[in-house]
């Protein structure tokens, strides 16, 4: 059987002295803030604080700086990463153009679409969502069905993407659909289109969630011409371009420090005098988080030297996300709700609680990534 190996990645001294930098400035940007406020973690946004990050250099860090990048190295972005989810700050408006459609955009997209779009991400004022899944393709994203079907001087669009994260508070989507129709390989025909959110035709409709939140929408596209020049990559190509964007998707410490806020919440609230069965649980998780940041930095060092961690990446993502789902059971279960006067502790785990059960859903399904794992490791 095979084995995934998961080298450490190598000292970074520039990163660590970047830790200090970054830490003062969420210091003051984020003094007072609540903790259920901070809870949100990279599904809070705030369009201010992403400019912000963005004067610092701190968005499309890895990036070239002819593109508004500043060239610095997966490692030193995986520190500024780390303290802003820690910290709980609201990077989410930025988030999903820097983690994965800025990078795509830079593999894959054309001389023209980088230089029109990178610097903006960079600077922290545009924003991108993904338009992957729809009514009847989630896991299975080889059966999408939106169309973009070949028309003069460009393509007209036809289809229903949904769960998209923060369309409704967007300026562009990666839309992935299909440009062919589907033969006997039905990862061939599939593209991608960088697509401005406010042409005619589009519609984005609200879904709210198990806790009432608007962040996802249901977006419809009706005869909604494309130039050609929005074309991401090559025509028909599209599958190897979105599965090399999975790697960026699933690996970082977004999946496993979802409900870190809740950790910190909980020794917090546990007192000075914690009992022996507490100290034992709470040790465990943080074993755990110290564990899971090791493989998470070295997927990010696998990222920096140019190879294609997927495998590694799917493993380290369900790990993660089974952590985070665990964090709110075992605060429950040592401070049961009510039992206490409630304080900020409550509000945090009752937020985490309510959103627990998405993190082994969303950027793929448990189920889904252990059966790449499996393959992987060639046991399937
Ligand atoms: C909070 C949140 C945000 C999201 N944001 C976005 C977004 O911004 N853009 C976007 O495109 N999508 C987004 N999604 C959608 C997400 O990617 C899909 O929900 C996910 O891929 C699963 O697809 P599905 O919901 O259609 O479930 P299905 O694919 O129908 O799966 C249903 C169940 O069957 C299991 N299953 C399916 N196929 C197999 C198989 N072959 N083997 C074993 N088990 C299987 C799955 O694991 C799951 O448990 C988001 C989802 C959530 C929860």
């Amino acid at each position: 059987m095979v084995a995934f190996a998961f080298a450490p990645p190598p000292a970074s001294p520039e990163a660590e002295r970047l830790r200090g930098e970054i830490r003062e400035f969420l210091a003051s940007e984020l003094r007072g803030r609540s903790a259920p406020a901070r809870a949100g973690s990279w599904g809070s946004r705030d369009p201010d604080f992403s400019r912000k990050m963005g004067a610092r250099g701190w968005i499309g860090m890895t990036w070239p700086k002819r593109y508004g990048g500043h060239e610095r190295t997966a490692l030193e972005r995986y520190v500024v990463l780390e303290e802003v989810l820690a910290a709980g700050a609201p990077m989410g408006a930025h988030w999903i153009a820097d983690r994965q459609s800025g990078p795509l955009l830079l593999r894959f997209g054309t001389e023209e679409q980088r230089q029109a779009i990178l610097p903006r991400i960079a600077a922290g004022e545009c924003y991108f969502c993904i338009g992957m899944s729809e009514p009847d393709s989630g896991s299975d994203l080889a059966a999408t069905r939106t169309r973009a079907v070949p028309v003069q001087g460009g393509f007209l669009v036809n289809g229903t993407k949904i769960w998209t994260s923060n369309a409704h508070q967007c300026h562009y989507v990666i839309l992935f659909c299909r440009t062919e129709v589907a033969g006997t390989d039905r990862h061939a025909g599939v593209s991608q289109f960088l697509v401005d959110l406010s042409l005619p035709g589009i519609s984005i409709r609200p879904i709210r969630d198990l806790a009432g939140e608007h962040h996802f929408n249901e977006v419809v596209f009706e005869d909604v011409f494309l130039p050609a020049d929005t074309l991401i990559g090559e025509l028909g190509a599209g599958w190897r371009q979105v599965t090399s964007e999975l790697a960026y998707e699933r690996s970082g410490p977004e999946r496993f420090l979802s409900t870190y806020v809740l950790l910190v919440e909980l020794v917090r609230a546990l007192g000075s005098q914690p009992s022996e069965r507490a100290v034992i649980a709470a040790g465990r998780l943080t074993g755990h988080i110290i564990i899971l940041r090791r493989l998470s930095r070295s997927v990010a060092g696998m990222l920096q030297a140019g190879e294609d961690p997927a495998l590694q990446a799917a493993l380290v993502k369900d790990l993660g996300t089974t952590l985070e789902q665990e964090i709110p059971e075992v605060a429950r279960l040592l401070i049961e709700p009510g039992s206490r006067p409630a304080d900020s502790y409550d509000a945090v785990l009752a937020q985490a609680i309510m959103r627990a059960p998405s993190f082994s859903i969303r950027g793929g399904t448990r189920e889904i990534l252990r059966g790449i794992v499996a393959r992987g490791l060639g046991v399937r």
